[in-house]
């Protein structure tokens, strides 16, 4: 490896950042990441922290898990890649779906269809639907309504049904036909309502309004993360994914269920949908399906959904989508070997034990500083602090002062990750008691 005054140098000379200014990994040269073991991270110089972060809600099972290593390798050494394109297939692929078949079955899922991450799955989801309903000769039904603040990733579709402008305005015009309804966000919204359920049922009655706005015939798809994610983490109350598979199902809407973040564990349940006790229509997966050791993702499909596209005879169900790496036999073994560790270890629920320990910490933060505005989390390892720099007036917190945050977090032994005025915690699902503290001194210092 180069040492790290050339690799500090020449970082910001030759690549640019997702998400990040180009000019400020000049100003503000990142952390240069060089080693992970277990859940822990150390840089370039030899500092070693608690990942708060999970890589980037990925890292589930942390980085040392052997089984996944070796299947890697065994898998690399058999066949590194053949396209599953129409006409051939793998031996990974064909027992990670009858795998991912048995998974999702409680969720009613029983087909896969593989992608490379998250937006491809997002993507695949959302042109799925809009075939489905052509197949079934509703071809006006091309719209489709998602939650501000959520986030689906950057392809022109997701970003299109994504919430936030920080996301869509550099990049306008996006795909038309999409629209957004009022997220269940508590200490936020335009209702000025702070009763979660009631919040609920006001976003709801949006929906409804916003379906009848548009004319329910012309709407292909709902999409919506069972706890928003990247936007804050953002639970919203217990009635309300329900209430929005309900109202779907009245118009004919299909239900996408974006669980990039949610499925294999996160909220303490297999899946958030399972979490709110629905069953969704597709769901978009990526991130832990390989915990980050090979880009993979897969989008599931309801069997009542596969029956419509495998029952069609006129052709229309033909799939005109797909990616080189749809199916990569090395993200399948890989996916296999996650899977079978994310069952043994039974992650899903030491997520919904250290989630609710990170969360009464978070609880008994706020009462000790002022510029903790709302905690947010208390369904597994996703958790997060709004940072404002006036409790009474709800002032975002200014940039620098978070940044400082994170840093002295950082140099306290966690890794935090900041997001406009909030803190994001989103641990490995392995975390212990110990490393859950050790987050949580590490924030109070920075706070
Ligand atoms: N959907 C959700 C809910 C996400 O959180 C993300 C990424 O964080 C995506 C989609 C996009 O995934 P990717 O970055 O792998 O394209």
């Amino acid at each position: 490896m180069k040492d790290s005054n050339y690799l500090k140098e020449h970082n910001a000379r030759s690549l640019w950042h997702p998400m990040a200014h180009p000019a400020d990994s000049l100003k503000n040269p990142p952390t240069i990441v060089t080693g992970g073991a277990g859940v822990r991270i150390t840089d370039v110089d030899g500092h070693e922290v608690v990942d708060g972060v999970g890589g980037l809600w990925n890292v589930n099972l942390g980085f040392s898990c052997q089984p996944v290593k070796e299947a890697i390798t065994a898998q690399l050494d058999t066949l590194p890649y053949y396209s599953i394109f129409r006409g051939t297939t793998n031996d990974a692929v064909i027992q990670l779906s009858e795998e991912l078949r048995d998974f999702f079955e409680p969720d009613g899922l029983t087909r896969a269809f593989y992608t490379s991450g998250g937006g491809d799955s997002v993507e695949t989801a959302l042109r799925l639907a809009r075939q489905y309903h052509k197949i079934r000769g509703e071809a006006g039904r091309i719209k489709y309504l998602s939650l501000k603040k959520g986030y689906h990733g950057t392809h022109f579709g997701a970003a299109s049904v994504n919430g936030n402008q920080n996301f869509r305005a550099p990049y306008e015009p996006l795909l038309p036909g999409c629209f957004h309804i009022p997220a269940p966000y508590t200490y936020r919204n335009p209702f000025n309502e702070s009763d979660p359920a009631k919040l609920a049922q006001l976003c709801l009655a949006a929906l409804e309004d916003e379906i009848a706005f548009q004319g329910a015939n012309t709407i292909a798809a709902f999409i919506m993360e069972p706890v928003l994610g990247a936007g804050g983490v953002i639970p919203p109350h217990e009635s309300f994914m329900p209430g929005v598979r309900e109202i779907c199902s009245k118009h004919g809407i299909l239900l996408i269920a974006d669980e990039v973040i949610t499925a294999f564990g996160r909220t303490g349940s297999w899946t958030g949908s399972r979490h709110w006790g629905v069953q969704p229509d597709l769901m978009t997966t990526a991130k832990a399906i390989t915990n980050g050791y090979f880009p993979f993702g897969a989008v599931m499909i309801a069997e009542h959904v596969a029956q419509v596209f495998e029952g069609d005879e006129t052709g229309r169900a033909a799939i005109g989508h797909g990616y080189t790496y749809s199916g990569h036999p090395v993200g399948a073994a890989a996916a296999l070997a996650c899977l079978a560790e994310t069952k043994r270890l039974n992650v899903a629920e030491n997520a919904g034990a250290r989630g609710a320990q990170m969360h009464r910490g978070l609880l008994a933060l706020q009462e000790k500083h002022e510029i903790i505005g709302d905690v947010r989390g208390g369904h597994g390892l996703m958790n997060a602090l709004e940072l404002v720099s006036d409790r009474a007036s709800k002032t975002p917190i200014a940039k620098p002062a978070i940044a400082r945050v994170q840093e002295v977090a950082y140099e306290a032994g966690a890794m935090v990750r900041v997001s406009g005025p909030n803190v994001i915690l989103s641990p490995a699902l392995v975390v212990t008691e110990a490393d859950v503290e050790v987050i949580l001194t590490a924030l109070d210092k920075g706070l």
